[in-house]
């Protein structure tokens, strides 16, 4: 019988503080938070990752070693500890252990090691990303970015969606915003120049860069498997270090046959509601410190998004309400200019502080491969925008008709054989089928109200910018 990965034997300190195995020996391995002396015991703080709080460990002075070992850990230190789990006196904590051995697997000097117990700036953690981790705000990070990673998989798999691989090397540019990565490989035939991008030197026979978005290939499977969503890491070269932007960042999108706008939109607003659920349910902990430290309204606004219904309105109407609004923009508003991240969070903040549609922009400013609406000028297009983030999904119902397809395509003077496979699919049994796109890492930004994006992913890529 399968008895299991050996670890799964071992408590992690998350389990000592949920399963309290009272007066029973157990071992632990983190590393050293603090350390305190009294006259007839150390008290250590460890932390093993596992969750927020640190484990209370009892070093009696008598303790084998105790001059040698527990009188020079410091900070950052790693330990094995041996010892019983006991009910503890002290408050803000229901078990502490009583060490009976104590193992260093590695010393930390306490002058070179940078993470010193007072509260460090979260530029300054990020110049130390390979420690970072061990703080308690980008710990917390990891933990609620794996569980939602999870829940996104839980949400699509409950409901049927089949989660399909989309390529991170392409050749074709979803977006047409041009902001892309080029790959190059070693020149196939001419090696000793590499100038020479002659699509007989290109490694894939043509030029080919990082994917943008995985939507067009997502499109091919929801029309064959009906229901498919694709999760992973998406590269954008946009020269905008804003705190909104990554040049890498992850993106889930699902992409549905057999459903419009409407569905579209219900869609996006159910998921988004089942993932604040899901944090509040299995990060408890770890939300309660960004509510403690980054902001004291965050529980209020989480609930407040689950509670609400979303609001809809056209980009037409958006535009008329700024208009009317008689605020000063810094971009200027025009129907037909895009909605800058200023206007939006004037509309989500301000004029209806609640999460928002926006639906039917105008063609020009949205890509070819949305579904024209009936008035010529507008596309089935849908952005939410959430109160201090901005955009956090864009999605559209997806252009079905061939013939609209075809003539959007040369009017952006796209070359149609690149997009030969694209076309197909709209000759060969066509749906209407739509989907959109949730920026992972904006998300999480909401959901911790962390202000700046290269906090909530572990290694951030940005503009002059990708060290480890
Ligand atoms: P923005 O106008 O904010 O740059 P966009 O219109 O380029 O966004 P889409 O192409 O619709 O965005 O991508 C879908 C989602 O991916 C966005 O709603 C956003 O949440 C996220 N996203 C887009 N670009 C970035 C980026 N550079 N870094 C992090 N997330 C991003
Ligand atoms: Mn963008």
């Amino acid at each position: 019988m399968y008895r299991g990965f050996p670890l799964m034997s071992r408590y992690s300190i998350k389990d000592i503080f949920a399963q309290k195995p009272l007066r029973k020996k157990v071992e632990i391995r983190g590393w050293l938070k603090t350390r305190r002396d009294s006259k007839d015991f150390s008290f250590l703080e460890i932390n093993d990752g596992s969750c927020l709080a640190n484990l209370q460990i009892i070093a009696p002075s008598d303790l084998k070693n105790y001059t040698e070992i527990v009188l020079r850990l410091h900070t950052g230190c790693s330990l094995l500890i041996r010892g019983i789990v006991n009910e503890s006196p002290a408050k803000g904590q229901e078990v502490e252990l009583l060490a009976e051995e104590l193992v260093v697997y590695g010393w930390s000097d306490p002058d070179n090691y940078p993470l010193q117990k007072k509260r460090h700036s979260f530029e300054f953690l990020r110049s130390i990303a390979h420690l970072r981790p061990r703080t308690n705000s980008i710990g917390a990070i990891a933990r609620i970015r794996s569980s939602l990673s999870f829940g996104v998989h839980k949400f699509f798999q409950e409901q049927g969606f089949i989660h399909v691989h989309t390529p991170i090397i392409t050749t074709s540019d979803c977006e047409g915003a041009g902001e892309i990565f080029k790959v190059t490989a070693p020149p196939k035939t001419n090696k000793d120049d590499l100038d020479d991008l002659s699509p007989d030197n290109e490694f894939f026979g043509k030029p080919a860069s990082l994917t943008v978005s995985g939507q067009l290939q997502a499109e091919v499977y929801a029309l064959a498997l009906g229901r498919v969503y694709t999760f992973g890491p998406t590269f954008r070269a946009e020269n905008s270090n804003t705190s909104r932007h990554l040049a890498e960042f992850w993106m889930v999108e699902p992409e549905i046959a057999f459903c419009d706008l409407v569905e579209n939109r219900n869609l996006a607003e159910s998921f988004l509601k089942y993932l604040i659920q899901y944090v509040l349910e299995h990060n408890q902990q770890d939300l309660q410190l960004f509510a403690n430290f980054i902001d004291k309204e965050l529980l209020k606004k989480l609930a407040a998004v689950l509670k609400s219904s979303f609001t809809h309105i056209t980009y037409t109407e958006a535009i008329s309400i700024l208009a009317k609004s008689g605020k000063v923009f810094d971009f200027p508003l025009r129907w037909g200019a895009d909605l800058q991240a200023e206007h939006e969070r004037y509309l989500c903040e301000e004029v209806f502080a609640n999460p928002v549609f926006v639906t039917d922009y105008p063609k020009e400013i949205k890509p070819f491969y949305m579904r024209l609406n009936d008035d010529g000028e507008t596309v089935a297009a849908m952005d939410l925008l959430l109160p201090g983030i901005g955009e956090i999904i864009g999605g559209s119902q997806r252009e079905e008709r061939y013939d609209f397809l075809v003539s959007r395509m040369k009017e952006l003077n796209l070359d149609l054989d690149d997009y030969n496979w694209y076309l197909d699919l709209r000759s060969f049994g066509t749906v209407p089928h739509s989907g959109f796109g949730l920026g992972f890492e904006r998300f999480l930004q909401f959901v911790t109200s962390m202000n700046n994006i290269r906090d909530v992913i572990p290694f951030p890529r940005t503009p002059g910018s990708a060290p480890y």
